[in-house]
């Protein structure tokens, strides 16, 4: 559990076992490679790729809301997998001989780099482009407040209305960046993506740590510490991120060999703003 002054996220991250984030103020959640019932209210779950650790039980998501008579969740895919989840789906639907007449696909929303979907008023999410094995996409979160142009500023209530009802923008629209989470990425990711520096809490991968395991991460499309560390002494300015979250350890490393590492390795102030979830 991860408590921040406006999240309470509960997540999960072990490469190969599962990842999972549950953002309830958010209304939404990161990968499904978990089904916790915390999980089953939320009515956005981004899918960063489909790899079964990330995604094994977003069919249950679906199921369980189902049985519940709830609305059906969406589920935001990279749009090279569409076709993948609509198979997956209705193999499944046939395994358990599911009949009814009323049966609908769960609702995959095919998302492509660059596109922007709202979940309220306030609340918009935006895609981009993630280097893994197979098409990956992070998202980012993001506020979106309304602010009064500087001319207009200390002008009276009744004076905005008036401009309100003659058609004049006196409002500028501001973007905060909230949140971003990355899946599984090489380091490639945090070259090219900059933006993801900008937001106040940032999921990002470190699946290996040891120096014999440079090779493994690079053929598998994962970040090494090594190459993290190589981007912050190259990059210093561009994590300006509040929280960052490091996950996704290899299965292989208890608890203490995890937290030993990096708290020896990672600089000092990338350390002070750095959760390690394990
Ligand atoms: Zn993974
Ligand atoms: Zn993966």
């Amino acid at each position: 559990m991860l408590e921040f002054p406006q999240e309470t996220i509960t997540a999960f991250s072990i490469s190969a076992l599962a990842t999972y984030v549950l953002v309830p103020e958010l209304n939404c959640a990161f990968d499904m490679g978990e089904c916790l019932m915390d999980a089953v209210p939320l009515d956005h779950v981004f899918i960063t790729h489909a790899h079964g650790d990330h995604t094994r039980c977003l069919l249950r998501h679906e199921a369980l809301r189902r049985l519940m008579g709830m609305a059906p969740a969406t589920y935001y895919i990279p749009r090279q997998t569409e076709e993948g989840f609509l198979g997956l789906a209705e193999a499944w639907r046939k395994l358990e001989n599911v009949r009814d007449k009323n049966y609908r696909p769960p609702n995959f929303h095919p998302m492509a780099e660059g596109e922007v979907i709202w979940l309220h008023r306030q609340l918009a999410a935006k895609a981009f482009k993630v280097d893994h094995t197979l098409p990956s996409l992070g998202y980012t979160l993001f506020d979106v407040r309304k602010k009064l142009k500087a001319e207009f500023q200390g002008r009276p209530g009744r004076e905005l209305a008036e401009l309100r009802r003659k058609g004049v923008t006196f409002e500028d629209e501001v973007w905060l960046p909230r949140m971003t989470f990355i899946g599984d990425s090489t380091i490639d990711t945090l070259y090219r993506e900059r933006h993801v520096g900008e937001s106040r809490i940032l999921f990002l991968e470190v699946t290996y740590l040891m120096e014999d395991e440079r090779d493994i991460a690079r053929q598998r499309g994962h970040t090494h510490l090594e190459d993290l560390l190589a981007f912050l002494r190259e990059c210093p300015d561009v994590l300006n991120n509040q929280h960052i979250i490091l996950k996704h350890f290899s299965m292989r490393y208890d608890r203490r060999l995890i937290l030993h590492t990096l708290k020896h390795r990672l600089p000092k102030p990338f350390l002070e703003r750095t959760h390690i979830l394990v």
